[in-house]
Parts: structure tokens; C-alpha cells; sequence
């Protein structure tokens, strides 16, 4: 049976996230979104704290807490800024939680006690110029070498791209085979041949770091190889199962946020002699934002349990990032409208909050394609294709 009641542990780690938000974090949101900076100092400081890594195993470096622990702090990051809590989802979900499910005991000691402290970061190179949605479509080619690989492609969109150390790279060594071709390759970025380059002018999160990635003929030896050739697809999914529930986690924090910052407004704000609070029309306003966050909340959570206890929970954790993340854009737009002129500077977080939002429909899987795997679940049948 699921149960919400938090334990002590939880409660603790709950309230240091918090604090640790509104402390280091968001003090320093509005200006690296307004210099697109990529603040390499506060990620320091968020893997100092230990909210990098959280859930790998303490032998390897992390925190060792479960999916919901690992919400409660992915939430209050999430909350403070989208751009650090990139970090947190990449670092933690879609490249630490994939060494620790495939990788093997020397890629394990190798990588995952830098990723949790933060002497390295790593990205996860999985969509390209012309592959996105379509994963199993991948243009970059691995070929066999004596005693290694030879990997040639481009790679687009990739999140923390010009800073990692480590590049969690996706590449067909056989394109017969489709998706049964796909291998994944822990690649470190100074290798010769690798390149990155950042892709400037975003709607959203800019104080996050996106590349664009490079590999011209790539030698990386047989060890480089994660998993089993052909296992490169599933490594991908079972990272976004992950991810996507991280990337729900944040923005459980975007409404909560847009929540807080919408009552604390309503409530100085006057207009007509009395706080706009005091209007029927307001107060729907911030009654719609609190049901979606209270039900992204729920969701998010059950996927949590679910992971915890072992269950299946691929499906649960596509309608908890459908769910969350279009919630975010819908509670971040309403926040907005509370503030009226306000809103639509930085001044309040507000606006910050729609446009980060705006990215969380498309990326690790847009809304579309979270739809395509609730109703394959529910009908048996594929329509993705
Ligand atoms: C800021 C940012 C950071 C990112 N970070 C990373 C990262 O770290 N690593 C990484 O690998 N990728 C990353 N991505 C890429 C992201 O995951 C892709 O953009 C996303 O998967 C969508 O792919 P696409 O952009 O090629 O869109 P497309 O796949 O071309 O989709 C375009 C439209 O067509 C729709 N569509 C496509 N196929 C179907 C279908 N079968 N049925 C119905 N509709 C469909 C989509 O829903 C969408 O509306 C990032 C993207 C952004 C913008």
C-alpha cells in the first residue's frame, strides 16, 4: 500500500534542501538567467551538499536514499532553478543511475565517486540533428577496432555538453539491426576527436549548459563499452525512466513556486482598495495552481514508491512527467497572470518559472510521446509508429 507519511529522514532532508535553495540557489537564479551563465561554482556547491549522486550507493561515492528522498530534494532544487536542477537530473539520473544499473565494478569505481562530488560532470549524448524522438534512428556510427571502437556522429541538444568530463555516448554499430544495434559508450570528452560547442539563444534555462557534440573517429577501448553491444537502447530507456521522474520531481518545484510566490503577491498587492487576494477570481487562480501541484506531487511519489519497492513503473512514471510537467507550464502562466504587469519581468521568479517550464513538455520524451506510452500500456497497441 502506498504511503505518503514522510519519515524523520525524509522530513530532515526535506527542510536542508529547502533551506539550501533558498539560501545559495535563489539568490542567484535571476542573474545566470539573465548572463546565460553557467554557474559552475553552485554546482560545486549542490555536490558539496551531496544532491549530486543522491541515490547511487554509498559504497560508490552518493547518498544511497531512495526515488522519494531523491524527489523531495529534486523538488526544492527545482523550485530554486530549473537550470541547477538540470544539473542534478543529468548528473544524477541519466548518467550516475545507468553506471550503477549497467556499468561494470572498474566503470563503477572509475566514475561514479567524481560524478557525486562533482569533479566530474557527465552528459548523456543521446539525441542528434536528425534523431530525436525516433532514438532507436541513430546516425552515430561505432565501428570495431583492434581492441576498441571508433565512433563517428554528431550530437544535439546535449545538456552540460561543454562541461563534462564524461559523455554517456549512444552509437549504431550496426544499422541493420535497428534499435538491436544501439551500444553505449562511457567516453571521456578530452579524447581526440571529441569536440563541443554551446547553443546560445534558448527560450528557457539559460543557465543551463547545451551543446552541441562532435565526434570525429573517436578510439575509445573495449572497456569503454556499458553494457552489452545492442544493450545501448535499453540502457537509454531505463535512464530516462529515471530522468523523466526527475525532470517531474523539478517541476512538482515550479508549481510549488509559482504557488508561493502567487499567494505572497495576492495577499500585498491591492487594487480596488483591497488585496487582490480578496478577489473570487484570483483566488480560482491560485485554487487551480494548488490542485495540479498537489495531484503533480501524488503522482510523482507513486512513481517514487513504485521505483522503491522494485515494481514496474515505466508507464507510472510517463503519466507523472506528462502530468508534472505541463502542470508547471499551466501554473507558471497562471502565477503570471496574479502578478499582472509584474509577471512579465524578472523582478518576481515568475517568468523565469514559464519559460523554464516550457522545455520540461520536450525533453527525456515531449508530451507526445509520454501519451504514445500510456496508450500502448493501456490498448497493448504501438502507435508510435
Ligand atoms: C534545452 C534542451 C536540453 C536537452 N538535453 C538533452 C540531453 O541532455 N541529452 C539528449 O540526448 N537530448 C537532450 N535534449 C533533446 C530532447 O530530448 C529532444 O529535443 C526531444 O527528445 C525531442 O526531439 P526533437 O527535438 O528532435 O523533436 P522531434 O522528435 O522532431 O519532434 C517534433 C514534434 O513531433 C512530435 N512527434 C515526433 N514523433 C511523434 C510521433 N510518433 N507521434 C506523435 N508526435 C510525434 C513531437 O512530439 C514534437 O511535437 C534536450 C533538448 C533541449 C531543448
Amino acid at each position: 500500500m502506498i504511503d505518503f507519511e514522510l519519515t524523520d529522514e525524509q522530513r530532515l532532508v526535506r527542510e536542508t534542501a529547502r533551506d539550501f535553495a533558498d539560501r545559495e540557489i535563489v539568490p542567484r537564479a535571476r542573474d545566470n538567467d539573465r548572463n546565460e551563465h553557467f554557474d559552475t561554482e553552485l554546482v560545486q556547491k549542490i555536490a558539496d551538499v551531496g544532491f549530486l549522486g543522491a541515490i547511487v550507493p554509498e559504497e560508490y561515492g552518493g547518498r544511497g536514499v531512495d526515488y522519494r528522498t531523491y524527489a523531495l530534494i529534486v523538488e526544492e532544487v527545482g523550485r530554486g532553478c530549473s537550470a541547477m536542477r538540470t544539473v542534478v537530473s543529468v548528473v544524477t539520473s541519466l548518467v550516475c543511475s545507468s553506471i550503477v544499473r549497467w556499468g561494470r565494478e572498474e566503470q563503477k569505481r572509475e566514475w561514479l565517486p567524481q560524478l557525486c562530488t562533482g569533479e566530474a560532470l557527465g552528459c548523456f549524448a543521446l539525441t542528434e540533428p536528425d534523431t530525436g524522438s525516433d532514438a532507436s534512428n541513430l546516425r552515430t556510427r561505432a565501428e570495431r577496432t583492434d581492441g576498441g571502437w571508433r565512433i563517428s556522429g554528431q550530437k544535439q541538444w546535449i545538456s552540460l555538453g561543454n562541461y563534462a568530463k564524461l559523455a554517456l555516448v549512444f552509437a549504431q554499430t550496426d544499422p541493420d539491426e535497428r534499435h538491436r544495434g544501439i551500444a553505449c559508450f562511457l567516453v571521456p570528452t578530452d579524447s581526440p576527436g571529441f569536440s563541443s560547442s554551446a547553443i546560445h539563444g534558448k527560450l528557457g534555462l539559460r543557465g543551463s549548459d547545451t551543446a552541441e557534440l562532435s565526434l570525429d573517429g573517436v578510439e575509445v577501448p573495449d572497456e569503454a563499452l556499458m553494457g552489452d553491444v545492442g544493450d545501448g537502447f535499453k540502457v537509454a530507456m531505463s535512464a530516462l525512466d529515471s530522468g523523466r521522474f526527475s525532470v517531474a520531481a523539478g517541476c512538482v518545484g515550479i508549481c510549488q513556486g509559482s504557488v508561493e510566490a502567487s499567494v505572497e503577491y495576492a495577499k500585498e498587492r491591492k487594487q480596488f482598495d483591497r488585496p487582490i487576494a480578496a478577489f473570487q477570481l484570483v483566488q480560482e487562480l491560485i485554487a487551480d495552481m494548488v490542485v495540479e501541484t498537489e495531484a503533480a506531487r501524488g503522482l510523482v511519489w507513486r512513481a517514487g514508491w513504485l521505483k522503491d519497492s522494485g515494481k514496474p513503473n515505466t508507464t507510472e512514471t510517463s503519466i507523472a512527467k506528462l502530468y508534472s510537467t505541463e502542470a508547471a507550464v499551466s501554473c507558471a502562466n497562471r502565477a503570471i497572470q496574479v502578478h499582472g504587469g509584474s509577471g512579465y519581468v524578472d523582478d518576481y521568479p515568475v517568468e523565469r518559472y514559464l519559460r523554464d517550464a516550457r522545455v520540461t513538455t520536450l525533453y527525456e520524451g515531449t508530451s507526445q510521446i509520454q501519451k504514445l506510452i500510456i496508450g500502448r500500456a493501456m490498448t497493448g497497441v504501438n502507435a508510435m509508429t
